[in-house]
Formats: structure tokens, sequence, C-alpha cells
């Protein structure tokens, strides 16, 4: 009976149910009650997850990005550890909609979901950030590492063509965050050089090395 105080659900009163006094039968309501606790509890998980779940493609959304940046740039400003950010949009994807149809780009953008999520660990955040447009944040990870990351996935969708729509490529942005750089500021970076990807002929990973934050400089002095 403490167990239940506490929020335990799981020792249901059978035995006590059993019983033919009063007390069976108060036992018969509050397991009547445990129940449909426990059944509340469940649909409340299942609610969370679907809130936090893209339906067509079963990735995260961008709720969990929201639910879970603010915790992953603590860790890495308190541990000092890099993390990185890669956003990449598929490439004249409104052609592959306009040639074979919504159904066939619903597809497309499944695959690319599924291709992507076989790259990366289980640590990064895979995220379906808009229509076409992904995002993925690494922890732990430098700028070098994340390209690789990126690269492999570039590669990945060159390399699978889809069997109605044929090959559709995308265009990524990598950028690593500078230490306390607010979510805000790193990702329009990220953005920004993903769209440098776009202009300079799409299909390809850029890295952003612009250096938004001043940079102390350090002055060197070989003693004789
Ligand atoms: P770019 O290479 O510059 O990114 O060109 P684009 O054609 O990919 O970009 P644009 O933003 O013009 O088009 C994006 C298209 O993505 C338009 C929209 O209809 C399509 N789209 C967005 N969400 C979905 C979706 O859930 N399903 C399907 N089938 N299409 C979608
Ligand atoms: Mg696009
Ligand atoms: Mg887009």
């Amino acid at each position: 009976q403490k167990s239940i105080v506490a929020g335990d659900t799981a020792p249901l009163l059978n035995t006590e149910a059993a019983r033919g006094d009063e007390i069976g039968l108060l036992a018969q309501g509050v397991a009547r009650l445990q129940e449909s606790m426990m059944e509340e509890r469940r649909l409340k998980n299942i609610n969370a997850d679907m809130a936090m779940t893209d339906r067509l493609t079963g990735l995260n959304n961008r709720q969990l990005l929201d639910r879970e940046i603010d915790g992953m740039m603590e860790l890495a400003d308190r541990y000092q550890e890099p993390v990185s950010m890669i956003i990449f949009d598929l490439d004249c994807f409104k052609t592959v909609n306009d040639k074979w149809g919504h159904p066939v780009g619903d597809a497309v953008l499944k695959r690319t979901a599924r291709l992507a999520s076989e790259q990366v660990r289980k640590s990064d955040l895979l995220i379906r950030f808009g229509g076409e447009e992904f995002l993925i944040v690494l922890p732990r990870t430098g700028v070098t590492a994340a390209v690789i990351t990126a690269e492999k996935i570039r590669t990945v969708l060159e390399n699978t063509p889809h069997p109605t729509a044929g090959v559709v490529t995308a265009s990524f942005g990598v950028a690593e965050r500078h230490r306390a750089e607010s979510f805000k500021n790193w990702y329009k970076r990220c953005d920004e050089t993903m769209y440098q990807a776009k202009q300079s002929g799409r299909n390809q990973v850029i890295a952003c090395t612009e250096d938004s934050l001043p940079v102390a400089s350090v002055h060197v002095e070989w003693l004789p």
C-alpha cells in the first residue's frame, strides 16, 4: 500500500480484492483505479512520443529539438566539448513532386530519412526540420568529423536512386558551435552555409569557416 502512495502501480491488489469482506470491496475499487491510472499513463506516453515525431518519416520533429537543444548545449559548455550541426535540404525537390506526384515525393522523403538515420550515431539528433530540410545535432563532434558524416549521407543519397524518381541529391551546411553561442546564431551560420552549397551547384557539403565571434590574438615570442 505504501508503494501505491509512492505512485508505483505494479502490485495490483489481487489477493486483497479476492476477500469477501469490506476490505475486499475497497481493494477492488483501488485496483480498478490503479488500472485506469496505468492506462492513462500509457496513453500520455504515446501522446508525448507522437507530438515529438514527424508522421511521414518517423523522425524526430522540431518540438523534440526544442526540448533537447538547451541541454545539449549546456553539456557541451560544461565539459568543453565540441558540438556540431548539419543542415541538409533536398535538391530541386519541387521538380520531383511536379514530375512524379506528391506520393512519390513523400516516398523519397521517407527514404532520405532512413538513409540518413543509418549514417548517424545513436547520440546524434536527426530532425525533420521542415518539408525537405533536415537538421542533425552531433554532440562531442568537431567540424571535421561532422563534415565526414555529412559527406557519407551525401554519397549514400547520390548512390541510391529511387526506383521512380531516380537520384535525388541534397546540399549540406556544417557548423561547429562556438563556445556559449546561441542556438539562433549557430543555426543561422549553418543555414547560410547550406545556401552556399546550393549556390555553388548543389549536391555538396560546405563547412562554415566564418568566425562571427572575436578571437583573442596571441603573440608568440621565441626566447633566445
Ligand atoms: P532547392 O534545390 O533550391 O532546395 O529547390 P527545391 O525545389 O528543393 O526547393 P523549394 O523550396 O522550391 O521546394 C521544396 C518543395 O518541397 C516544395 C514542396 O511542395 C515540397 N515538400 C515540402 N514538404 C513536402 C512533403 O511532406 N511531401 C512532399 N511530397 N513534398 C513536400
Ligand atoms: Mg530543396
Ligand atoms: Mg527547403
